[in-house]
């Protein structure tokens, strides 16, 4: 199992679209596909998901490392409720991968970022906002 507990932030110089790459976690070599590395190399090629363009890791601006969330388990018709009590309630923190596509080494491909298995059990909502906007631009 891949188990990532973190993220790096980069961002394209060219667009200034955000991305995340795995920063910290345990990582098993043997089922991981190649966008999943560690320890990506400073030198490796990377494709900005909106703008195309190509540079490597180096050029893209770092950010910061953020989170993951733990695991929240509240229903969602409590988190509405919740909601519409309190002004104040934000629900549950999102996951990264929720936040910014993956900096990956060839350009975003909405037929191909998930894989078939998946998109056949997602609905309409279940896409992040970044995936909608940048399926827009193909
Ligand atoms: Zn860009």
């Amino acid at each position: 199992m891949t188990r990532i507990s973190s993220y790096r932030i980069y961002q394209c110089s060219s667009c200034g679209q955000k991305h995340i790459a795995p920063a910290s976690g345990s990582i098993n070599f043997v089922v991981s596909g190649p966008n999943a590395k560690l320890f990506p190399n400073k030198d490796d090629l990377k494709v900005c998901q909106r703008c195309s363009s190509q540079k490597p890791l180096k050029n893209f601006i770092p950010l910061g490392i953020i989170d993951v969330p733990p695991i929240d388990t509240t229903p969602k018709w409590y988190i509405g409720i919740r909601k519409r009590l309190s002004k104040n309630y934000k629900g549950p923190k999102p996951h990264p991968c929720r936040l910014y596509p993956d900096l990956a080494s060839t350009p975003f491909n909405p037929n191909e970022y998930y894989p078939d298995w998946i998109r056949k059990n997602m609905v309409e909502t279940d896409y992040p906002d970044w995936y909608v906007d940048l399926s827009r631009l193909k």
